[in-house]
């Protein structure tokens, strides 16, 4: 017998994160006396009547069909995100991209227009110029992270604006209160993708955002062992898009929904962590004599540094530093680190580097990049939870040989 799940909204908003990453959503005690969500690897589920059909059409909410449909151990984390965002409702998706691809498509049809920000993570970029206009759906990117200069592509067909704060790689921010107030006004939707800075340091729905993305597999998974998206929203624009997850069928496993759940508990706890090393981190290489710029929101020499201060709880992980010597330079110090290493991807309790030139914006060519102000000798730098003298210590002995 599954007991149905119901969040323990009484306490909701007096609970900090941590107890929020802890203990909220999880299925404690109500199996056996279990203290951990059990794994129900289960593609189905034994119909609880005998006539199915008097639900017309409605599954009750704790009832479990079909784990396409929903999954109490995939529930489970849904409601550990929605508890962390401040949101009523969250989806989890078998990726990033399924969690963006399936609410986008959730929201827009033929006709529609969407507002984007031209920062953003290549995968989405290349669903936005590429497969939405396949369906009719226009796309305006804008080449600014200003509020009132996006906004003001906001026209009669557009249904929603997209953004992503801080940006990759260069981790500029976006005021998200001014943007969604703007896009409001409009009667635009907001949606965001809140990976780099995960709901510890940047809450989007309290500020306005009709729905929050994440690609799960970054910080809030944090092992680097799952591939996992997560949506965030009211009751109302959830329903909309399960109806579309249930059809495109991009829905997470229960087995990575368990182990995101087991990474989540400690959310709070490693998010602390990554951001006492970036600021570390951003610091040693800031006044280190072979290093052009860094790029970090918690340096007062970033141009969002009061930004960020005012919208976020954190700074979150993510350090950018270019090299002089360019290119050539930036391979030499990659080579040559020891601890931190070299591969795509962010957000795990590993370091990890790599050169936006010859991963994520390889493509862009060097135009592009140029006039975005990605450098070639970038270098860009997921802090992990190491000791912060040791990662200094691995960038030290990496430039002393170059
Ligand atoms: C990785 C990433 C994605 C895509 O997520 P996947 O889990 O790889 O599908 C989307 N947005 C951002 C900001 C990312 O870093």
């Amino acid at each position: 017998m599954i007991i149905p799940l119901t969040v323990d909204s009484l306490a909701i908003e007096m609970k900090g994160l941590s107890t929020r990453s802890v203990h909220d959503g999880d299925l404690s005690m109500r199996f056996e006396g279990a203290i951990n969500t059990p794994i129900f690897q289960s593609s189905t589920f034994a119909f609880p009547t005998e006539d199915p059909r008097s639900w017309e059409g409605e599954v009750p909410e704790g009832t479990y069909i079909y784990s396409r449909y929903s999954n109490p151990t995939v529930h489970a984390v849904e409601n550990k995100l929605a508890s962390l965002e401040g949101g009523e409702s969250a989806l989890a998706f078998s990726s990033g991209m399924g969690a963006i691809s399936t609410t986008l498509l959730a929201f827009l049809k033929k006709g529609d227009k969407m507002v984007a920000m031209e920062d953003l993570y290549g995968g989405t970029y290349a669903l936005l110029k590429n497969e939405l206009p396949r369906m009719g759906i226009d796309v305006e990117f804008v080449p600014t992270t200003s509020a009132e200069k996006l906004c003001q592509a906001i026209d009669g067909r557009t249904k929603l604006v997209y953004l992503e704060s801080p940006t990759n790689p260069l981790l500029k921010l976006i005021d998200v209160r001014e943007t969604c107030s703007m896009a409001k006004e409009k009667g635009c939707k907001v949606l965001i993708d809140n990976t780099f800075a995960t709901p510890i340091f940047q809450r989007p729905i309290p500020m306005g955002v009709d729905v929050v993305l994440h690609s799960a597999t970054k910080y809030l998974n944090g092992h680097s062992d799952v591939i996992a998206g997560l949506a965030v929203g009211s009751k109302e624009d959830m329903a909309l898009v399960h109806q579309k997850r249930k059809l495109l069928g991009a829905v997470l496993d229960p087995l990575p929904a368990y182990l995101m759940g087991r990474g989540m508990r400690t959310l709070e706890l490693r998010m602390r962590r990554h951001d006492s090393n970036a600021r570390k981190v951003a610091e040693f290489l800031e006044s280190h004599p072979q290093v052009e710029k860094c790029i970090y929101p918690g340096l007062p020499s970033h141009p969002d540094h009061a930004l960020a201060k005012r919208q976020m709880d954190g700074f979150g992980g993510m350090v950018t530093f270019e090299m002089k010597g360019g290119r050539k330079a930036a391979e030499n110090a990659l080579k040559r680190f020891q601890i931190i290493a070299k591969a795509a991807s962010l957000g795990g309790v590993e370091s990890l580097a790599s050169m936006p030139v010859n991963t994520s914006h390889v493509l862009f060519g060097k135009e592009a990049r140029k006039k975005l102000g990605i450098g070639d000798g970038m270098i860009r730098l997921s802090v992990g939870i190491e000791d912060p003298e040791d990662l200094c210590e691995d960038l030290e002995q990496a430039m002393r040989q170059i």
